[in-house]
């Protein structure tokens, strides 16, 4: 099926056309530099810049595809979760094109869109598997059953993966967003510079959760190294520092997603979201899953952070299987993945 989805769920009003999983146009704009002089996402400017680009977002991706609207299948929009406002203007734009060309609406989880994109990078993927979910607001291990079928087995108590590196950043004095800055200063340090805690999560048995993160007892780690750091010498060593803490969460999420594959017999790991990017996870999940004999996917780099490649690649399998949204369907700020089939009306 060739599906058009929109994803506006947070700063990057993304539209694509997908044919199953082949991608025939990807647009994404990015807001990030309307955020960056607040250091952070404002809800209601993304909102207004969504309404401004979408229209021409989707007929540039119909003319990079030299597709016109007869050759769309279905129309999907990001329906879950993000911010309420960012995604009612992705979702009502589809509404309307569903009703005007008498086309199929499939509302999509955006944190399925961002497992499907590894579907983007090897066609050949097929569940059971895990997907180790990196993003800016979700840390997640993800037993990928089938297509709308998913258990969370693993979640961080505090803060998401990209949002450490957004944190860890900014009291750095590196700027927004975090991630991809902390990566480049990294490949110049020594990961070994500087010792930093993992972050366990304890269980009340005096045990460790095996599957859950924790990233808020290294951002304060950070910080006292880096307080400490500035009395000495007020010139920072970012390089070493942004490589021991980039080296440490790769370690942290190394170690639990090998487990979760192993334990629950999953030969193959799918890395999903904008940290599934960073060069120290990739060496570092890839190495560790080369000894345990565990396949390891990565999404290509510009479909790791938000797009709507990925939501179409996603909804072009709900179409397949008849997994259609009603047009009466509401966007909604959170949504577990688990519930993700009760976007779909049954027949
Ligand atoms: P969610 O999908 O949970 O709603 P989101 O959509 O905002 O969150 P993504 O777009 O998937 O998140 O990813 C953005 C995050 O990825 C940011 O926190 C950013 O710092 C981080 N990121 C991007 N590139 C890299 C990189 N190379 N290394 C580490 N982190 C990165
Ligand atoms: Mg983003
Ligand atoms: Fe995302």
């Amino acid at each position: 099926a060739t599906v058009l989805a929109i994803e506006t769920s947070c700063d990057e009003t993304a539209v694509a056309i997908v044919k199953d999983r082949h991608v025939l146009s990807s647009v994404v704009s990015s807001q990030i530099a309307s955020h960056q002089p607040y250091g952070g996402i404002v809800p209601e400017v993304a909102s207004r810049q969504h309404v401004e680009i979408v229209n021409s977002a989707i007929a540039q991706a119909l003319q990079e595809a030299t597709l016109d609207w007869s050759g769309i299948d279905g129309i999907a929009a990001t329906c879950t979760p993000g911010l309420l406002g960012a995604l009612l203007v992705g979702l009502t734009t589809a509404k309307t094109l569903a009703l005007l060309y008498q086309k199929p609406l499939i509302g999509v989880h955006h944190l399925e869109g961002h497992i499907y994109a590894s579907y983007l990078a090897a066609a050949d993927l097929q569940p059971p598997f895990l997907c180790l979910l990196v993003s800016g607001g979700h840390t997640s291990l993800i037993y990928v059953k089938d297509c709308g079928h998913y258990k969370t087995l693993g979640q961080t108590r505090d803060d998401a993966a990209g949002e450490a590196f957004d944190k860890v950043a900014r009291l750095m004095h590196l700027g927004y967003p975090g991630g991809p800055i902390i990566d480049r200063l990294a490949t110049q340090g020594n990961s070994k510079a500087f010792p930093l805690p993992e972050g366990q999560v304890s269980l009340a048995t005096g045990g460790f959760h095996r599957y859950d993160s924790s990233f808020s007892g290294l951002k304060t780690a950070m910080l006292r190294l880096t307080q400490k750091l500035q009395q000495e010498n007020p010139a920072l060593p970012i390089e070493d520092l942004a490589a021991s803490f980039q080296a440490t969460v790769a370690k942290a999420l190394t170690k639990r997603a090998i487990a979760c594959a192993l334990d629950y017999g999953l030969d193959t790991i799918a890395v999903g979201g904008g940290v599934a990017a960073n060069t120290g996870l990739r060496q570092h999940l890839q190495a560790a899953a080369q000894t345990h004999n565990l396949r390891v996917l990565f999404p290509p780099l510009q479909f790791c952070t938000d797009n709507a490649a990925m939501i179409a690649c996603a909804a072009a399998e709900h179409l397949q299987r008849g997994h259609i949204s009603p047009l009466t369907l509401g966007a909604q700020s959170r949504m577990a993945i688990a519930d993700v089939m009760q976007l779909y009306a049954h027949s």
